[in-house]
């Protein structure tokens, strides 16, 4: 191993809840390292994590940060979720203590070659998808990252003639340009902004997902999605090859959509994969995804009869635009994970019936303007709660004019939003909730909000 991490005294910084704390404190705790973690939440709080971590000598520092544990330390690993002005962060660098993430030390422990999949919507359907497709062929298939599985456990296990199929964080890249790696194949499903309570500005946050491609070699490709005008600009920065998917147009390198074929074009050759009409996951969003996972599971040695079985077959994933039931004519879908207006607006045009959208929620400082502009032109009545209510509304009102439909209205409460809904609701018609915000302001997480639904609707 090119890093020692035996007796090092090692603070983890942010455990948190989505697992690439709990995988680094695991994997530095079993390579005999003194682990200290250390969160701003509580022990309640994080009681999922902290199950995970039950038996190992682990010391943990929890309901805040302490000084001493970035001052007198060999490293400390920071949670991507950290912000990068955080005081404690400066006090490890005035006192030369080595700085690294979970995702860095992956990168460069990692034996096989690495899909690397990024984007602001879409990124875990594409990497579950590419995982799936080379699960059908012989080569052993890695599924890790953002996803919430950190994969530093099984390095061990891995050979080089494996494969790993990594979902990227824009924070998670922003490290993985301190150590000048990038994915053997990236993938960039679209760019919109995201995040910008975290990232200073748009630009900064699209030059911390362009580490995805700055640090390629000229034998690396990059798959990016031609029907999105910033990445079309990325082309003069990729180092290896550039691969485009499309769902509108045909294309000479790369993916694309004609009648009912997927048809993958590489070096020339085009491979057709009669399969467009038997996707189950709805919206031409997904058909996208499906066009970006099959071209990298097509690079990384899947072939035809591999991805048509696993495109086929895959259902989507939980809280998105999950099939809940339908019940007196009306169906109920679940887009909880719907935490942007882009990934809202994909919901809503994704049905051909009269939608009954439940949106809102806490602020990111996104821009809503084309949200209500969709929620004006293809919604039949649109339910807000949250923190985003008020400016969701207004910004309807505005769009929708002097038309009748939508109509708009704010409720306090989840359930109180959810009944309003359902009394709407008419045989024929969708209740769809894709919020276009995040969930904190009245949940844990995205995965409560999905659950509380679903839960209501089983209830009717
Ligand atoms: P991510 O991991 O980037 O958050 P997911 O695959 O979990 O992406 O999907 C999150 C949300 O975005 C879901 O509501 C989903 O319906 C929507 N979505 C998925 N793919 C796309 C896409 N290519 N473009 C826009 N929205 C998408």
């Amino acid at each position: 191993m090119q890093y020692e991490f035996k007796n090092k005294k090692i603070t983890v910084m942010g455990l948190g809840l989505f697992g690439g704390g709990v995988g680094v404190a695991q994997f530095l705790a079993r390579q005999g390292a003194h682990v200290t973690v250390t969160d701003l939440r509580n022990v309640t709080e994080l009681s999922p994590s902290l199950k995970q971590l039950e038996g190992l000598p682990i010391s943990y520092k929890l309901g805040g940060h302490h000084e001493e544990d970035f001052t007198n330390a060999d490293m400390v690993i920071v949670n991507p979720a950290v912000p990068k002005n955080s005081k404690f962060i400066q006090i490890a660098r005035n006192n030369h203590v080595t700085i690294d993430t979970e995702i860095n030390i992956f990168f460069k422990l990692c034996p096989a070659p690495i899909i690397g999949i990024t984007g602001s919507n879409g990124k875990s359907t594409t990497t579950t998808l590419s995982g799936k497709i080379l699960q059908e062929t012989t080569r052993k298939t890695w599924i890790g990252g953002n996803i919430g599985k950190s994969l530093l456990g099984s390095l061990e296990e891995m050979k080089p003639t494996d494969v790993v199929v990594l979902e990227l964080s824009s924070f998670q890249l922003e490290e993985l340009n301190n150590t000048k790696k990038s994915p053997h194949i990236s993938v960039v499903t679209n760019i919109s902004p995201n995040h910008l309570d975290r990232h200073a500005n748009m630009d900064e946050y699209i030059q911390a997902k362009k580490a995805i491609v700055l640090h390629q070699n000229s034998g690396d490709c990059a798959i990016l999605n031609y029907d999105d005008p910033e990445l079309r600009r990325w082309e003069k920065d990729c180092k290896g090859h550039v691969l485009w998917y499309s769902a509108k147009q045909a294309l000479a390198n790369g993916a694309f959509i004609k009648n009912n074929d997927l048809v993958i074009s590489v070096n020339g050759q085009n491979t057709a994969i009669p399969c467009v009409s038997s996707v189950k996951i709805p919206g031409i969003h997904n058909l996208q995804n499906v066009l970006a996972a099959s071209c990298a599971a097509y690079l990384a040695g899947a072939r035809k009869q591999h991805i048509e079985k696993a495109v086929t077959t895959f259902t989507g994933l939980e809280h998105r635009l999950e099939f809940v039931r339908e019940v007196n004519g009306v169906k109920y879908y679940n887009d909880s994970k719907a935490t942007t207006p882009e990934s809202s607006i994909a919901a809503i045009v994704a049905f051909q019936a009269p939608v009954i959208l439940i949106a809102g929620g806490y602020d990111k400082g996104s821009s809503f303007r084309e949200f209500a502009e969709a929620c004006a032109r293809n919604t039949k009545s649109v339910v807000l709660i949250g923190k985003t209510a008020g400016k969701i509304n207004e910004l309807i009102l505005e769009k929708k004019g002097k038309k009748e439909t939508p109509s708009v209205c704010l409720q306090k409460t989840f359930e109180e939003a959810f009944l309003q809904a359902n009394a709407l609701a008419k045989a024929g018609d969708v209740v769809l909730l894709s919020p276009a915000c995040a969930s904190y302001d009245m949940f844990i997480n995205y995965e409560h909000r999905g659950r509380q639904f679903k839960d209501m609707v089983q209830a009717l």
